[in-house]
């Protein structure tokens, strides 16, 4: 069973549009979202790229690392992210390492093009197709599996 229903699907939407929205006037990118915890606490994140200089801050990032915060876990597993556009690459990889069960959006990667937004082109990468946008090499050690071998003999490391 989904954890909302549609309407309230739909009310978490509108917020993410509304934070979208208001995010364009307060100077950031046109981009909202909000995760729901599963004891129902909304955790609003709003694009903060350009008035942090951070790549990384989208909406869909910020909301994630607030309900984190906010809940003191980074296993975020039941909750919902609602934004008010497709997830990115980036954000869906966080989406996925923050263990959020399900995504709804309402714009789409295409609309974001439209605006001027590289979402589709970075979609292209992953899907392999452009590998030209970002050679990435492997480049193996003698010293390269090392980190993992400290990791799996420290007894106090926190999985996860
Ligand atoms: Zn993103």
């Amino acid at each position: 069973m989904p954890a909302h229903s549609e309407e309230q699907r739909n009310e978490y939407l509108e917020q993410a549009i509304r934070l979208a929205i208001r995010n364009v006037s307060d100077g950031g990118g046109p981009f909202g979202a909000v995760v729901v915890t599963p004891d129902g606490a909304v955790h609003e994140g709003v694009n903060r790229v350009t008035l942090d200089n951070d790549p990384t801050a989208h909406a869909e990032v910020v909301a994630i690392r607030r309900a984190a915060a906010d809940t003191a876990n980074f296993d975020l597993t039941g909750s919902v992210l609602y934004a008010s556009c497709e997830p990115c690459p980036l954000c869906l990889s966080a989406t996925l390492w923050a263990r959020i069960g399900n995504v709804y959006y309402a714009a789409d990667r295409h609309g974001a093009a439209r605006a001027g937004f590289d979402d589709a082109l970075f979609y292209e990468y992953f899907a392999g197709t452009r590998p030209e946008l970002l050679p990435v090499e492997h480049t193996p050690l003698t010293a390269s599996d090392s980190p993992f071998e400290a990791w799996r003999n420290y007894a106090g490391r926190v999985d996860y």
